[in-house]
């Protein structure tokens, strides 16, 4: 069955909804920019809902500890990488923008501070990340006091295990130790995370568990938990379960899709809306093309056509993943636009001989080239169009899994190019300006 067309019109078109598409969103709505954006929920779900900005530097095993130290050491030796691009301060203000924006709405962030936060892995691990969510905030904390903590999974929960976290941990925090329990309310068999997290919503969920908790606790005044405080307004859940549990309590991000990633995807796709945004979501754009009036954007669902016609447009399409790369046996592709990419000389220097060779596989630095204006360049090396855009992990020379930095290029270039955007589209009100 086709329906009549359905038509939306915009100053700027967001192609992408992962952490770049989505952070741009913000900053066009924060600006006054009429925005629409489109696009499949793509590789937020999978964030442990740590906001890397650089955890490594490239080539290296070491931790960074400084991240802005790290930037300064990175425009010397990769002055082509998304991150060198981009000043600091701006960096920092994209950071503080976005996480007061999802603060807002319901998750709160610790904010970009001078050093990186030594956080949790799902296995137990130790990693580096600027912010985390306010309900993971305890852990690091209780990390490096050494605080007594004991950490509790749930039966039937495939994918995080409190044994496994206690087995990393335990020769430099002696004081942990693991504990298995039944979640409340549930049937025997397995059990998922983003259930118990919906499940944590209800009060007397909250009151059972918290009972749970109490007796498991012992001597220890800290407990970590799997991610699954709830999925909307996970501050409050956190808040109340600390309350009657009367201890300080710290969600660890779980395996893939996490909790934490959806939760940010749920928030951003009710609060964008009330700021204005036009969301498609659940669609992927079949064709982009500019003319003297803006750009055409084309989708298609089940019934029939949806265009979207805007004056500038932001393609944050992210990589393999999510379908804004493509690699084929002749080479690496983008797909909607057909750009030119970045790339190996051959198929047979994609990867390196060995998986964990630590200066990474050149196939992960892919992308496309753009100018200082975040604008995509063309097969002539210049511009495909003045009011084309582009954000996120689709731009080349970094290698985002290796450095730690997915959020971190994803929000400091959807930052960047939502202000090459607003030049291009004219002055606004400052952010925060009543509408
Ligand atoms: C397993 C995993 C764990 C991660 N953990 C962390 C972490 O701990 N910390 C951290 O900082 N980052 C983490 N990240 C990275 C982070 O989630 C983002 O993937 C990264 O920041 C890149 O964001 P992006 O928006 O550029 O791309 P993506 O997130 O890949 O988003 C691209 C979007 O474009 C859409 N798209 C593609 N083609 C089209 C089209 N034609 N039309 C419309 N839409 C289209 C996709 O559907 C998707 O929504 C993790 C990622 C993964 C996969």
């Amino acid at each position: 069955m086709t329906g009549p067309p359905r038509n939306f019109g915009a100053e700027l078109a967001v192609v992408g909804s992962g952490m770049a598409g989505l952070a741009a969103s913000v900053f066009a709505a924060n600006r006054h920019i009429t925005t629409a954006l489109t696009g499949n929920s793509g590789a937020l779900a999978y964030t442990t809902g740590y906001l890397d900005l650089l955890g490594r530097v490239d080539g290296s095993t070491a931790e960074v500890a400084d991240p802005w130290l790290a930037l300064e050491d990175l425009r010397q030796a990769r002055p082509s990488h998304p991150l060198a691009r981009i000043a600091a301060a701006d960096i920092r203000a994209a950071f503080d923008e976005f996480t007061a924006f999802v603060g807002e709405h319901g998750i709160a962030y610790s904010p970009a501070g001078a050093h990186n936060i030594c956080a949790l892995t799902p296995a137990g691990t130790l990693k580096r990340t600027l912010c985390v969510p306010a309900t993971m905030a305890a852990g690091p904390r209780a990390v490096s006091e050494k605080a007594a903590c004991v950490i509790v999974d749930f039966e039937g929960l495939k994918g995080f295990s409190a044994r496994e976290v206690v087995a990393h941990l335990a020769g430099r925090w002696p004081a942990i130790e693991a504990r298995r329990v039944a979640f409340p309310g549930m049937p025997r068999g397995e059990v998922y995370a983003e259930v118990m997290a919906r499940a944590m919503e209800v009060p007397a969920t909250r009151e059972r568990l918290a009972e749970v908790l109490r007796g498991v606790a012992g001597a220890a005044r800290v407990i970590g938990l799997p991610a699954m405080l709830g999925m909307h307004r996970p501050d409050r859940v956190h808040a109340e379960l600390q309350r009657l549990t009367g201890l300080e309590i710290f969600e660890i991000p779980t395996l893939p899709p996490s909790v934490p990633g959806v939760r940010l995807r749920e928030l951003l796709e009710q609060a964008l809306p009330k700021a204005g945004v036009t969301l498609i979501p659940q669609h992927k754009v079949a064709q982009v093309s500019f003319d003297a009036d803006g750009a055409a954007l084309l989708l298609h669902d089940s019934f029939g056509p949806i265009r979207i016609r805007a004056r500038a447009v932001i393609l944050a399409t992210g990589r393999f993943l999510s379908g804004g790369l493509e690699a084929h046996p002749n080479g690496i592709r983008e797909p909607l636009l057909n750009l030119p990419v970045t790339q190996p000389a051959g198929r047979a220097d994609w990867y390196r001989e060995r998986y964990t060779d630590s200066r990474g596989h050149p196939l992960h630095r892919a992308g496309i080239e753009i100018d200082a204006e975040s604008r995509p360049l063309g097969p002539r090396g210049r511009p495909l169009d003045d009011r084309l855009f582009a954000a996120g992990v689709i731009v080349a020379h970094q290698d985002w899994i290796r450095s730690r930095s997915g959020a971190g290029i994803a929000i400091a270039t959807a930052y960047q190019a939502v202000a090459a955007a607003q030049r291009y589209l004219g002055p606004r009100p400052p952010p925060g300006a009543p509408r």
